[in-house]
């Protein structure tokens, strides 16, 4: 099988690359996407309850701008034949790779580490949900462990007692024990200090026990063991220790960071492979203002649309435009007080309590999906790597209904 653009991965950088690679391209150019499920996993909302309505089918988007969707995984990348093997054995060759596989959590090298939740695909969040469902007709007085005080274990860790709701367990819900463990002194260090007090407050309105400084030695299903000799009993021990690139942007050529991304230049291409582009947490590149992309999906989905955009550009002998980032906010939800929105890369407090709530709600609902109105018109539209003009259009009146879809 030969494609002009391919792409690997359907997450938010890869299906934004798809496209922005067919407005570009037009009917220049084939575009294609592998990905092992036709859906774009919401990771962003795994946090929350009801996990297995949180993925979106994009085959009907892809239909529509005729973009080959092929599911499977890809396994080999042999960038001098301009080729990509999948694991079902099946080759496709390219003119022109995006790379978007995303990342992945990694687990701690414990012994145990294995066996611990996570909520960082829909499968897994769907397992800890199950969990939580045992749990909640199981016992009056449980206990959960959530290792990793980072932005996902702050969001998770104050969700738990409302998870528990939403599965029926009132008492449970009151009684519940959250213990927060990190081996940071400090809770959300990457968040910096400017926030911190207002998490802390939170985690306290909420009776969240905090265990930082603390080094894990092992875990099981049903405990923590501390590396000073401590054990803490739990009903669940759920992992939130951060993400690394996903193994298959290990076979580009080229340079490396700390989390396994590749270091793109300014059009996105990996250096070390003219013909391969890199996008969403698979890649580091320069934001133009001094910072380095950060494996989020605000990030992803920008570096997706560029990738598409430059992928095609460069097919057709077009110039290529640099990739930038023209605003970073972060929206932290702080559960039963609200969300705290951050602006700037020193994270100035913008937004907190209701008023945060509401812009992540919509962040988490309207934001991160495809346009609920799914004309050919508004898709395209959205895949503009210009975020004024994409604000504007999804500011417009629209069709109410997003298009959802469940595991397949
Ligand atoms: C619980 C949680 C909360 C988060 N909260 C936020 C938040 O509040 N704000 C924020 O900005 N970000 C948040 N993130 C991070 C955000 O979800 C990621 O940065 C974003 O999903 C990255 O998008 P991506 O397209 O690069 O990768 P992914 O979403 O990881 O998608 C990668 C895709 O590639 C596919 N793939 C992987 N390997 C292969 C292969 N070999 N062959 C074919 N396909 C492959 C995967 O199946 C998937 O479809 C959160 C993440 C989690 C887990």
């Amino acid at each position: 099988m030969l494609c002009n653009i391919l792409i690997i991965g359907g997450g938010f950088a890869g299906f934004w690359a798809a496209v922005a690679a067919r407005r570009v391209a037009g009917s220049r150019a084939q575009v294609a996407l592998v990905s092992p499920r036709p859906l774009l996993e919401i990771r962003p909302r795994l946090y929350e309850a009801h996990p297995e309505t949180l993925a979106v089918d994009f085959r009907p988007h892809l239909e529509k701008l005729e973009i080959d969707f092929v599911r499977g995984a890809a396994e080999a990348l042999d960038p001098a034949a301009k080729a990509v093997t999948l694991a079902a054995g099946d080759q496709i060759a390219y003119d022109r790779l995006v790379v978007a596989t995303g990342s992945r959590m990694r687990r701690p090298p414990v012994p145990g580490a294995e066996a611990a939740f996570s909520v960082d695909t829909q499968a897994e969040a769907i397992a800890f949900d199950r969990r939580l469902k045992d749990i909640a007709q199981a016992t009056e007085e449980p206990t959960i462990a959530v290792i990793g005080a980072g932005f996902t274990g702050l969001e998770l860790a104050l969700e738990l007692r409302d998870r528990l709701l939403a599965h029926g367990a009132h008492r449970a819900a009151v009684r519940l024990r959250i213990v927060l463990i990190d081996r940071a002194e400090t809770i959300g260090p990457e968040l910096g200090p400017g926030p911190r007090p207002a998490i802390e407050r939170a985690l306290a309105q909420d009776g969240i026990e905090l265990r930082l400084g603390a080094v894990v030695q092992a875990l099981q299903a049903d405990r923590v063991s501390f590396a000073d000799g401590t054990v803490l009993a739990a009903d669940a021990v759920v992992l939130a220790t951060g993400m690394v690139a996903a193994p298959f942007a290990a076979q580009i050529p080229g340079a490396r960071d700390a989390l396994g991304r590749t270091i793109v230049d300014a059009s996105l291409r990996a250096p070390g492979a003219p013909d391969v582009f890199v996008a969403g947490d698979a890649a580091a590149a320069d934001t133009g203002d001094g910072h380095w992309t950060l494996q989020s999906c605000q990030h992803a989905g920008q570096l997706g649309r560029v990738a598409g955009e430059n992928a095609a550009r460069d097919l057709l002998g077009e110039p290529t435009v640099p990739y930038s980032q023209l605003r970073y906010l972060t929206c932290l939800d702080l559960g039963r007080a609200g969300a705290l929105v951050t602006q700037g890369w020193e994270r100035r407090i913008d937004k907190m309590g209701e008023e945060g709530k509401a812009l992540k709600r919509m962040i988490n609902t309207k934001v991160i999906y495809p346009p609920a109105d799914g004309s050919i018109e508004a898709l395209l539209a959205s895949s503009s790597i210009d975020l004024a003009a994409r604000t504007r259009q999804m500011d417009a009146p629209k069709a109410p209904e997003p298009v959802q879809g469940g595991a397949a």
